[in-house]
């Protein structure tokens, strides 16, 4: 049986839509007090409305340092401490390299990988002051394992989240604060969905488990990682992608066809 989180303090960066308000919704019903933080504050509001009490909102764009110490600061004010951090804000516009511009590719490096970098440099005093915290970053397979045409400053973004996070976890390990990494594989989102639903329906038929993920399979592995039982792991991913990066050729899922 794992020990209760009621109480703990978390905030989910990109907290409003998708996975991160799966984050979200699971971390409020285990007990915790959430802060979700997103650009746009209605969406964030709307969802922290119908969650209850122990759940609020807050604008914040993940880009701009001072943003960061905000949404941190707003936490400590509103909740008293910070222990949990979910740096889960994420963009994935396509450009294939021959079409790929300098902006496009800053755009996607600057939210995806230094976004996480300002969200953790702006709660690590309030967690290296209680000398306890739980920094978990929503990376993906694509980049650290997997390539998609059109995604390589992703890629680029994903893998280096994953760079980040061992050096981290080294540098934090004194003051009891692990850094781990989810790696989702295709979840079902509002993200997603914008890719239209022929991309949804082939992705589903290349996963063994023959469905996309869900954000709750994705937010139990973010809950394993914020829990005081994982204390003793850090610096490390969970893959969560119902077996897609497993087959090494088409013919391996052929083959499973022919099974059943
Ligand atoms: P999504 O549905 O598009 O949601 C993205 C969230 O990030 C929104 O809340 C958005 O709110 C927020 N956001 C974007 N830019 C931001 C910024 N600069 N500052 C603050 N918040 C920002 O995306 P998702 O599919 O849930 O993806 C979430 C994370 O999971 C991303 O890191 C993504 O790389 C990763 N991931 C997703 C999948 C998948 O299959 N969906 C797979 C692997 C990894 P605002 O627009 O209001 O700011």
């Amino acid at each position: 049986m794992f020990r209760s989180l009621a109480g703990r303090t978390v905030i989910v960066t990109g907290g409003s839509r998708g996975i991160g308000r799966g984050l979200v919704k699971r971390f409020a019903e285990v007990g915790a007090n959430v802060l979700v933080v997103s650009r746009h504050l209605e969406q964030a509001e709307t969802l922290a409305s119908v969650l209850g009490s122990n759940v609020s909102a807050f604008a914040a764009d993940v880009t701009n340092p001072e943003s960061c110490h905000a949404f941190a600061s707003t936490a400590l004010k509103r909740y008293g401490h910070i222990d949990i951090l979910c740096a889960n804000a994420g963009i994935f516009p396509v450009a294939k390299l021959d079409v790929m511009t300098s902006e496009d590719f800053d755009l996607v490096l600057s939210t995806n990988l230094k976004g996480m970098f300002l969200s953790i440099s702006a709660v690590l005093p309030a967690m290296k002051q209680q000398q306890w915290g739980r920094i978990i970053v929503t990376s993906s397979i694509t980049g650290p394992i997997t390539g998609y045409p059109g995604w390589s400053h992703y890629g680029a973004s994903k893998a280096g989240q994953l760079g980040f996070i061992r050096t981290a976890a080294i540098e934090l390990a004194p003051w009891n604060i692990t850094i781990n990494a989810v790696m989702p594989g295709n979840i079902h989102t509002e993200g997603l969905d914008s890719l239209g639903a022929d991309y949804l329906a082939k992705m589903a038929a290349s996963i063994p488990m023959k469905r996309l993920g869900s954000v709750e399979d994705v937010a139990n592995a973010a809950l394993f990682f914020a829990s005081e039982e994982a204390a003793y792991i850090t610096g490390q991913t969970l893959v969560v992608d119902g077996g897609q990066v497993l087959p090494e050729s088409l013919m391996a899922l052929e083959e499973m066809k022919e099974m059943f």
